[in-house]
């Protein structure tokens, strides 16, 4: 009788202990001929498969059935590598329950080997849903924060550009601005004091550039000048020469390792160039269309100069260009 009380203590304390546990305690064999069914299954069955425990004792299939197809190829793959290594191996996978709810769910499981080859797994399935969502959710945010943050970089970057573009070019032509200028100068001739190399500049003044304005108009002007500009930029068209607006109607042409007589010839093409416009100018005394005069001096810089001699002999060459008689180039060695 004391033995008997003492089982059903146990039993009674089994039956706890399995309803207790927040998951589905299970013992399921595989038969060698390939069989297979649930030798126990705990009453938490009801709440996750939605199914009665002793409808899976009775035929193993019900549970099968529910997941996932995908799911159920990977976990049969799986489970011969558990068989061998008889280590627990553990599962997330997908189900649907016969009411229609989607789960997540998380076995574990042990493989034991019998002698007579049945395989004994025991194990606990619990729902991971909740966790799977939340899951779900991150990577969404996650994926959408990172969209966000490649939007605004890109965003930055043609921000930046824009700025750039802003801070070293003249608004009106569209060559580099006197700012720019200023700073490419100063590296230029410093690199070029370090490689010997000559350095040259073109000032180019357009003439009568005032009665210009005075006869078509300040806007009119303003084409003119975007005009000249374009020309000089297209025979100004090594990587290394920079057109400047340098103030007003007068532009500076910047040519690196160019020696007087290559710089000379940059400057009479421009000139031809902007003759060839054929841009109307009744108010000039030298010819029916706008003209330029420009100064020419290069130099190979050394300590006992700066760029300050250099835009000096441009300027006095430009100023003689203009005495003249203007539509023409002079230069200073
Ligand atoms: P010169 O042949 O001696 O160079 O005579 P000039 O009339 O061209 O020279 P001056 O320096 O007397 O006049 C330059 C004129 O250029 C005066 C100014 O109003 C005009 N100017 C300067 N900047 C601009 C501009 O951005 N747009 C227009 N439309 N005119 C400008
Ligand atoms: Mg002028
Ligand atoms: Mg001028």
């Amino acid at each position: 009788k004391a033995t008997n009380t003492a089982l059903f203590r146990e039993e009674e304390h089994l039956q706890r202990l399995t309803s207790n546990v927040p998951g589905v305690i299970y013992r399921y064999v595989m038969y060698p001929d390939g069989r297979d069914e649930f030798l126990f299954i705990s009453p938490r069955c009801r709440e996750l498969y939605e199914i009665e425990p002793a409808e899976v004792l009775e035929n193993s299939q019900v549970l099968w059935a529910m997941i996932h197809p995908e799911d159920v190829a990977k976990m049969r793959a799986i489970a011969p590598e558990a068989i061998t290594s008889q280590q627990t191996w553990s599962f997330e996978y997908r189900i649907r329950t016969p009411s229609g709810q989607q789960k997540w769910l998380q076995n574990f499981g042990s493989p034991e080997s019998q002698s007579n080859g049945d395989i004994y797994w025991d194990g606990v399935v619990i729902d991971i849903t909740p966790r799977k969502y939340a899951e779900e959710i991150m990577l969404d945010y996650h994926e959408a924060l990172e969209q966000e943050v490649q939007e605004r970089t890109t965003a930055l970057v043609k921000a930046n550009e824009a700025l750039e573009r802003l801070a070293t070019l003249d608004g009106l032509t569209q060559v580099a601005n006197r700012r720019q200028f200023d700073q490419v100068i100063l590296q230029t001739w410093k690199r070029s004091q370090r490689e010997s190399q000559p350095v040259s500049l073109i000032l180019c003044d357009v003439d009568y550039f005032k009665r210009y304005n005075d006869a078509y108009g300040h806007q009119a002007g303003d084409v003119c000048l975007k005009c000249v500009a374009q020309v000089m930029k297209k025979i100004a068209k090594r990587p290394a020469d920079l057109v400047a607006r340098y103030g007003g109607e007068e532009f500076a042409i910047l040519l690196p390792n160019t020696n007087l007589k290559g710089a000379c010839q940059v400057a009479e093409q421009i000139r031809r160039a902007v003759q060839a416009q054929r841009l109307l100018h009744c108010g000039s005394d030298v010819s029916r269309f706008v003209t330029v005069s420009s100064g020419v001096a290069t130099m190979i810089p050394c300590p006992s100069h700066s760029v300050k001699d250099l835009i000096g002999r441009s300027d006095r060459a430009l100023y003689q260009a203009k005495n003249l008689g203007r539509d023409r180039i002079f230069y200073e060695s």
